[in-house]
């Protein structure tokens, strides 16, 4: 399956166009399906034009068909077991199964409709026991062990031997030493994990819908621009509530127009409605299936001789421990939570100030923190945003950056067919003019997009198979009226650095075989080129290049330039704080044994970050256990830490750059070379060493972070 690599951005998620059932496809006949022949477009780009809902589930079981044949086949070979005849054969199987599921992951994310989420939640728990037929095949078990006990003396080359590696540990990790009652265990826990981790998501979209803030006078909303008030009212009316108004729920806690909002009972509604949208006790209510969620894994790890699910998922990351992961997230917790303490008193004074007669709460901050903001650094979103056009932030500045660094050039591609009008393709060229690749970007939000920003594959690249990589960045920008520019925030711009920072990772990927092609390799080192990309967001010479009036042309007046560097460490005690706070719920639930009950989520919340001293009223966690999509419903459960761990790897790889002369083709190149281009061949804590020169240290993210 695909990697999705989400950001914890604040993005947006809507009302899902509510489609009558029985109203599509029904007297469709089947025709033939595009997705069981090989793409005949550049690239093996998928034709959007003839491909529909119908195509997905017969082709990912005729793929699943498919690639259990060739498992069996390789299983069952009477040969002795060699590289070529195992591992390689495995690496070169299941390609229907990549194909089809590649493009379905791509349109589950962002265009789905009711019959994909359908085909979703039938098809996750049977692609689960998919994945157990394959790893705990014990035959195909003893000829991976067999390689792997001789893979000294096999001549293999250094990829190579790292491919024995890797599929060792996976079967290992996957339960493949198992006795025979164990295994059946682990395959209904897998399935049920399955089952409700699709559950999860597919309600994160409905919670949101359904939690969006109503109300009923304009002037409950002042603050607002008049913009966002008329987009309030669309959207009440669209939602058959002609004459109201609707804000809409984003993923995170804090909500956009907290900010905004001048009337303190408003601002309470709309921050209760975030913080309590899958604790409704309806049905969208994610309590108990959480409960559930963190026994199974409590179990799996168990089975699988842990003591809890993150020591079992940490092996193999560049953290390797919970202890690891913990610690560096309690060594950073005391700094954050002092400079938001810091932060809430300047607030508090200024609430004072204004005669407001109240202690400062969680849905205040974001509204008097603007304003200590304004007056600190007389910095106003308002006067930013028309600097920052979307599409001239991404040629000018994402692409731009990554031309001065790796020297590639970008050719749209108006040809490609794509999901969506709004979806834009681009081949991407090396300096000597040979091909790399297809990217696809998809950024204005949409009513059935899931909330976020992410980069995924339709094709990872690989060597062995001949293919060059396709990759997407999806977000979730406010899309204007028609003939309107889109204007952005300083902080989507970040986002849009960071999501091409995935897909230079994708892109620049030159690997033989493709499970270590790319993105494929620790969650923990995965955010690094993504990270690291955003430095480039505020770099002299390519802001100069993008930051330019939407009308005039003009470029960012120093003077706001330099405030907007100013402030970049404003508020950090704060962000840093929900940040760490989330990641410290995420390993608290990931750490319970089996003999832990947990009975209340909520309770064990409050526990969980009292113990860890991280515990502040007017700051919330980033993401509550009850919405926390990426460790419920995402890849990322035991491993949300990993934006921080490799948070200090970016930075500390950013001061490489700053202490070689910065942004250079040369730099680049080397960067592009050491790290960008390895996949996962190599120990990441060996390859983040040999680009640096030493291990990492905190010292760069403090400084950046405004805590040093
Ligand atoms: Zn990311």
């Amino acid at each position: 399956m695909k990697q999705v690599l989400y950001f914890p951005a604040v993005l947006l998620v809507l009302l899902t166009a509510a489609c009558g059932p029985n109203q599509q496809s029904k007297n469709s006949t089947m025709g033939e399906n595009p997705l069981l022949s090989a793409s005949s477009l550049p690239y093996g780009a998928p034709d959007f034009t003839v491909i529909k809902n119908e195509h997905f589930q017969p082709a990912i079981e005729q793929g699943m068909n498919e690639h259990l044949a060739e498992i069996e086949a390789i299983a069952n070979n009477t040969e002795e077991p060699t590289f070529d005849n195992t591992l390689v054969a495995m690496e070169k199987s299941g390609r229907l199964l990549d194909h089809a599921s590649g493009v379905f992951g791509l349109l589950a994310g962002a265009n789905t409709n009711p019959e994909i989420q359908q085909i979703e939640e039938e098809m996750a728990p049977k692609l689960s026991a998919h994945r157990d037929a394959i790893y705990m095949n014990d035959k195909l078990f003893q000829r991976v062990k067999s390689i792997y006990e001789q893979r000294e003396s096999l001549g293999l080359d250094a990829e190579s031997l790292k491919l024995v590696d890797y599929y060792f540990k996976k079967f290992e990790q996957a339960g493949a030493n198992l006795s025979a009652e164990a295994k059946e265990q682990m395959k209904k826990l897998n399935g049920e994990e399955a089952t409700l981790n699709t559950k999860f998501t597919n309600i994160m979209m409905a919670a949101a819908n359904a939690s969006a803030l109503v109300v009923d006078d304009k002037a409950e909303l002042e603050g607002l621009s008049d913009g966002e008030i008329a987009a309030a009212a669309q959207k009440a009316e669209a939602a058959g509530m002609t004459g109201k108004y609707m804000i809409p729920i984003l993923n995170t806690t804090q909500q956009p127009a907290l900010q905004s909002l001048k009337n303190r009972e408003t601002r309470e509604k709309l921050f209760k409605a975030s913080w309590s949208r899958a604790e409704q006790s309806d049905e969208n209510d994610t309590r108990a299936m959480i409960l559930r969620m963190a026994e199974i894994r409590a179990e799996k790890a168990e089975l699988n001789g842990f003591q809890n699910y993150a020591e079992w998922k940490l092996q193999n990351q560049m953290a390797k421990t919970p202890e690891a992961a913990i610690g560096l997230l309690s060594k950073l917790a005391p700094q954050a939570t002092t400079k938001a303490k810091a932060e809430a008193a300047d607030i508090q004074k200024l609430i004072d100030k204004q005669g407001g007669n109240f202690k400062l709460a969680a849905w205040d901050w974001n509204f008097y923190a603007e304003q200590v903001r304004k007056e600190k650094f007389d910095l106003d979103g308002s006067q930013i945003k028309p600097y920052f056009e979307m599409y001239n932030v991404l040629e000018n500045g994402v692409f731009y950056a990554a031309t001065q660094l790796y020297g590639i050039t970008f050719k749209e591609r108006n040809d490609i067919p794509v999901y969506n009008e709004d979806v834009r393709v681009f081949e991407i060229f090396n300096e000597d003019g040979s091909a790399i690749g297809l990217f696809y970007v998809d950024l204005f939000k949409r009513d059935n997009k899931s909330g976020g920003a992410w980069m995924g594959n339709i094709v990872e690249q690989s060597r062995l198979l001949g293919d060059k990589p396709v990759i997407y960045n999806v977000c979730n920008f406010a899309k204007p009226a028609p003939g309107e520019p889109a204007l952005i925030s300083y902080d989507d711009v970040t986002t849009m650095f960071h999501e091409f920072g995935h897909a230079t990772h994708g892109l620049f990927a030159d690997q033989t075989y493709p499970s270590l092609s790319g993105t494929n390799v620790a969650r923990d080192f995965v955010e690094l080129p993504s990270q690291f990309n955003e430095h480039w967001a505020l770099y002299p010479t390519v802001f100069a290049n993008y930051a330019k009036h939407y009308k005039t042309g003009e470029p960012m007046p120093q003077e706001l330039v330099e405030k907007i560097k100013k402030s970049a460490t404003f508020n950090q005690g704060y962000a840093f704080s929900e940040f760490l706070e989330a990641a410290i719920l995420d390993m608290e639930w990931h750490t319970l044994t089996t003999a832990d009950k947990v009975e209340d989520v909520n309770a064990f919340e409050v526990e969980a970050l009292k113990k860890n001293g991280a515990y502040l009223d007017e700051v919330p966690p980033r993401y509550r256990t009850s919405y926390f999509k990426h460790v419920w419903g995402g890849g990322y459960a035991a491993g949300y830490y990993a934006y921080c761990w490799a948070e200090v790897l970016d930075n500390d790889a950013f001061a490489w750059f700053e202490e070689n002369g910065g942004l250079t083709r040369e730099n680049g190149q080397r960067f592009r070379d050491m790290i960008l281009s390895r996949g996962n061949t190599e120990d990441f804590t060996k390859m983040f060493r040999d680009f640096r020169g030493q291990d990492p240290t905190i010292e760069p993210l403090l400084k950046k972070r405004g805590l040093l």
